[in-house]
């Protein structure tokens, strides 16, 4: 299924074919590769290499920095389709979202080299005579990135862009589960050094580990910033682990994204947005739509499109014009399968969620989407289960719908479909949504890079990609110059 695919992408073969560590495809279920896996020891002399590399690096001007960034984008221009199919294969994504996934590599590459030349600071007036203030932003040191299977390449790209364009040097953790699409992207990475030529050594590098490898990042005091993408059980281990050794974290972590559906809404528009946002990347989004908070007026005709809307959906290989491909494992089968029986336990009315082509792939797990009619935000709806289930509730009242959003542990995503502009409006106003993105007549996933991505509460309350989220990778130093011949201090005190 990779024959050919890993070497074109720059791959040795015994990189991918000679570990104990073996690397299966949702597609089949069948073995794709064997890796090694990083010791503790290992893991220590990368970080290690890579401090090293940034005591250089951060004396390097930023513009070039941004150069060795632009080459990088280059190398994946001309390695899209092959990289987007590799993420199809390991993490079982559809091809146009392979791509769309490696479209995002490029474009967060293309945001930074811009940025290489914009990492403003402040001037600030003194309130002394002959001084000036200024405020500037200065490299952070190592940062280390854990990534989740669902994002395989580009939450990685989105911090190695930032971090090399701010001065950091990187050290990657993938998920367990795609490790191949790790060492391509690597392997591209070390295409567009190559092409730079005098980088320091041990700038970016990849470790091949699970959580053992994450948790020695997690607690080395040399990482500056550990920016952690997966779930919210793993950012509970890793935050006050970080904390303790006053680091700094980044966590981006799960979401329980709801639509609140008005009955004035655009009901064609609003199908489609569900569809998408629901059943892509078979649910398997921080993004996915996962709550649909209907008015009352219109649950029934709603539940009757989204349902007629599911049962067209071509559920398959992902390779193939299909627009649902497979859960990552049989874990995540047994999660979803577990959910709706305790949705059902809960009083909900399940349509769908089934498992499908059992036959064809007997190792593979494909299921059909689920639509779950709840009596209300009972336990299993405030839980984030990673699959694609879309619980629909009942509202009457805009206030109940709007506290319904918010009434969930976690923030990451939100969206409204009305063509009421006080709905709207109120919608992203301060006591509206409570979560890091409110989306209006859009749904919940698909965001563009140029926005500041990521949510509060237990989504962790960190930002990423676009906007100032370059910020959290530099640190901020506040500088006075007295070019006077007086010694005056501040607030007026005088010390003679
Ligand atoms: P996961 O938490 O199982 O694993 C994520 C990563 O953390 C892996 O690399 C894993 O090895 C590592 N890890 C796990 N425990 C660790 C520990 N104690 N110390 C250090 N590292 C540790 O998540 P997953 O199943 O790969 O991904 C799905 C989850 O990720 C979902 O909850 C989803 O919402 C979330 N996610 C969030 C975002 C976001 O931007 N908010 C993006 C993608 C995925």
């Amino acid at each position: 299924m990779i024959d050919g695919l890993l070497e074109r992408l720059g791959v040795p073969a015994a990189a991918y074919r000679d570990g104990t560590h073996p690397v299966h495809t949702p597609i089949d279920g069948s073995q794709i590769g064997a890796v090694t896996l990083q010791s503790k020891a290992d893991v220590q002399a990368r970080i290690g290499a890579a401090q090293e590399a940034f005591l250089a690096w951060r004396n390097v001007p930023a513009p070039r920095r941004g150069e060795l960034v632009r080459l990088f984008a280059e190398v994946l221009r001309e390695h899209k389709a092959a990289l987007g199919e590799l993420v199809s294969v390991e993490a079982g994504k559809i091809t146009q979202e392979g791509l769309g996934e490696v479209q995002e590599m490029i474009d967060i590459c293309d945001f930074a080299v811009g940025l290489s030349r914009q990492l403003y600071g402040l001037t600030i007036a003194s309130e002394r005579p002959g001084h000036h203030m200024r405020e500037t932003w200065h490299p952070l040191g190592v940062v280390g990135v854990i990534s989740a299977f669902n994002f395989p390449v580009a939450v990685w790209a989105w911090n190695t862009a930032l971090a090399l364009v701010c001065g950091n040097a990187v050290v990657w953790k993938p998920s367990e589960k795609t490790p191949l699409t790790a060492l391509a992207s690597q392997a591209l990475l070390d295409e567009a050094l190559k092409r730079f030529g005098d980088a320091p050594e041990g700038l970016a590098q990849l470790l091949l580990g699970d959580r053992e490898a994450g948790e020695a990042m997690v607690d080395d005091p040399r990482v500056a910033l550990v920016s952690a993408t997966g779930s919210t059980r793993m950012g509970r281990e890793v935050g006050p682990r970080v904390a303790a050794r006053f680091g700094r974290s980044l966590l981006e972590l799960g979401g329980n994204n709801a639509m609140i559906l008005a009955p004035s809404a655009d009901l064609d528009l609003a199908v489609r947005g569900i569809l998408f946002a629901a059943v892509g990347t078979a649910g398997q989004r921080c993004t996915t739509l996962r709550r649909l908070i209907v008015h009352r007026s219109i649950k029934d005709e709603v539940v009757a499109r989204v349902k007629a809307a599911y049962a067209k959906v071509r559920i398959g290989d992902p390779r193939e014009n299909n627009l649902v491909g497979p859960l990552i494992d049989q874990q995540s089968f047994q999660g979803m399968q577990d959910a709706l029986a305790r949705a059902r336990d809960e009083g909900g009315q399940v349509h769908g969620g089934e498992r499908q082509l059992q036959g064809q792939y007997p190792n593979a797990y494909y299921v059909s989407p689920a639509l779950v009619e709840m009596p209300g935000q009972t336990g299993v709806v405030r839980h984030e289960t990673f699959a694609p289930i879309l619980y629909v509730m009942a509202y009457d009242e805009f206030e109940q719908a709007l506290a319904m959003n918010n009434d969930v542990p976690q923030g990451l995503s939100s969206c409204i479909f009305t063509t009421d502009l006080r709905e709207a409006e109120r919608f992203q106003s301060a006591a509206g949504s409570d979560c890091g993105i409110a989306n209006v007549n859009i749904g919940t996933s698909g965001a563009e890079i140029g926005g500041a991505f990521g949510g509060e509460k237990e989504t962790g309350g960190g930002r990423e990609s676009g906007s100032d989220a370059w910020r959290a990778y530099m640190r901020r130093q506040t500088n006075t110059v007295n070019y006077s011949r007086e010694l005056p201090l501040a607030q007026g005190i005088v010390f003679d």
